[in-house]
């Protein structure tokens, strides 16, 4: 099976902006274990901002565009150290691609990036994606991960997207507030009423909240992909999902049981 997995900031760093170690260490591991599995994997991974954070020692996420860049350009190269250690000890080879929006919206770019990636792909190679913060300015800015993961699952004709968050899920109402807040596993379609629930899910860090993976889905959907959403704090979610078990929100293409809102 070809997969995407997307993490997001809040996954792999702790609120100060360092690492969380001993997460990103057992995703790692459980990432190769499932490339080993004869999967194919690519990762879209966030957390340049908020790893170039911790390292400069800034007291807060900047806000000012060459601030954020500069963070990033320091970050990124910080996540694909870690990223290429933890892999490494399971032997495997991994590949950078920074990418914008304009190297979506021009055909020709988009065709080169799709190339790319699937002769890493037949190479063996993981290919880890970002958003190119470093140039990114709002007129070209793809803007969030979840959105960059499902155009890349789209890109790559991917069977499977699994957002990993700091969330379970999609719940019928916010869990903090709501305890009779229900998590939603199975969603065959997106409608006004699903669209509705966005806003009572958020995630606490990272660009991207529930809107963002909403609108992941419907690209993920609109393609014959099937998308998850998860909790990234517990890696098994990972071999769970791909045996098939109930875990966090299945946005499922084919025809299935539904969650009856
Ligand atoms: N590209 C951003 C970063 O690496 C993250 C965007 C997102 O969280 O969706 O910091």
């Amino acid at each position: 099976m070809r997969i995407v997995i997307k993490i997001g900031t809040s996954t792999l760093a702790h609120p100060t902006g360092h690492l969380n170690i001993r997460r990103v260490e057992t995703l790692c591991r459980a990432m190769s274990d499932i490339k080993n599995a004869g999967h194919e994997l690519i990762l879209v991974s966030s957390g340049a901002i908020g790893m170039g954070v911790g390292k400069l020692g800034l007291r807060e996420r900047p806000r000012d565009i060459p601030s954020k860049q500069a963070a990033a350009a320091v970050g990124q190269c910080e996540l694909m150290y870690i990223y290429d250690k933890l892999f490494s000890e399971y032997h495997h080879t991994v590949a950078q691609l920074l990418i914008t929006g304009d190297d979506i919206a021009n055909d020709q770019r988009q065709q080169n990036f799709t190339n790319t990636l699937s002769r890493l792909l037949e190479l063996g190679a993981l290919p880890i994606i970002n958003e190119n913060d470093t140039v990114a300015t709002d007129e070209i800015v793809i803007g969030d991960n979840d959105t960059l993961a499902a155009i890349v699952a789209k890109s790559v004709k991917a069977e499977l997207l699994i957002l990993l968050s700091d969330i379970d899920g999609l719940y019928t109402a916010d869990p903090h507030t709501h305890p009779d807040a229900r998590l939603l596993h199975r969603i065959t379609a997106i409608d006004e009423s699903v669209l509705e629930l966005a806003g009572a899910s958020s995630s606490s860090q990272g660009t991207g909240g529930m809107v963002t993976k909403l609108r992941a889905a419907q690209i993920c959907m609109s393609c014959g992909c099937d998308m998850v959403i998860a909790n990234g704090n517990a890696p098994g979610n990972l071999y769970d999902i791909l045996d098939g078990k109930e875990v966090g929100t299945t946005f499922a293409c084919c025809f299935g049981k539904e969650d009856v809102l």
